[in-house]
């Protein structure tokens, strides 16, 4: 009788012992399967090759490479009538603001702009300029180094909108980069809003907006609202009447 006590609890503990050891491998297994399936295999993005210090990427649309205004049409129609030079275009006072003759939607535009180095007024008639993206939003370009100005309105700011983090200004003079990512607002068939747009802009490297969120097209006094456009316009820069330069300009589409 003992014997067959003894030779069952043995059967017993063996049963246990293999159970647990069941269910710490079952553990260890389900562990394995749950990393596994979290990997994406299969849908790398496309390789493109990224160009040096500013150089356009290889997927990029150049929009302005120094030799020609062939991608740029006046905003009153009719050629640009901005100067070349200096491996860019500049400003002529009067002449108009100009766009592109593409229009874009979501994008990720690159814009280096130099303000004059004699510096000339101060507040918002020291190197004004602007970079509208679908001819209606615009990324205010403005010398803001030492020049006091409401802070909405400089470089940098969302115009009217949104004020940048951080003043990340060179002196006059010296050429300065904005790296913009702009994700487009939608519009329902009957007009309304259906998504707002978005910011996020760089400025010489520096994080300046951060995916603020566009409260409508830019106006210079009373609040911001929104129109319904085509999904894609072109990208506008601004005639203020200073002599703002820009070069290599280039955009990628979304
Ligand atoms: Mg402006």
């Amino acid at each position: 009788m003992k014997k067959l006590n003894l030779r069952s609890t043995i059967k017993n503990i063996s049963f246990l012992i293999l159970g647990i050891a069941a269910f710490l491998f079952s553990i260890q297994c389900d562990g394995q399967d749950n990393k596994e399936s979290t990997a994406i295999w299969g849908q790398d993005p496309v390789v493109i090759t990224p160009g040096n210090e500013n150089a356009p990427p290889s997927d990029a649309i150049v929009l302005l490479d120094g030799t020609n205004l062939d991608e740029w049409e006046s905003t009153k129609g009719g050629e640009a009538k901005w100067k070349l030079e200096d491996g860019g275009m500049t400003v002529v006072k009067k002449s108009g603001s100009i766009r592109t003759k593409k229009a874009f939607g979501d994008c990720q535009l690159h814009v280096e702009w130099r303000s004059p180095a004699i510096v000339v007024d101060d507040s918002q008639d020291r190197g004004n300029s602007g970079i509208f993206l679908q001819e209606r939003y615009e990324v205010q370009v403005l010398d803001s180094y030492e020049n006091i100005t409401y802070s909405n309105g400089m470089a940098g700011s969302i115009y009217k909108q949104h004020i940048p983090l951080v003043n990340a200004c060179r002196e006059p003079g010296e050429w300065q980069t904005y790296d913009i990512i702009f994700s487009a607002p939608g519009f329902k068939e009957n007009g309304e809003i259906e998504k707002p747009g978005y910011f996020t802009v760089l400025q010489n490297g520096v994080l300046i907006q951060n995916h603020v969120e566009l409260k409508g097209l830019t106006v210079h006094s009373g609040k911001p609202y929104y129109e319904k456009h085509n999904p894609k316009e072109p990208i506008a820069l601004q005639d203020h009447g200073c002599l703002v330069s820009y070069r290599n300009i280039w955009i990628r589409e979304l």
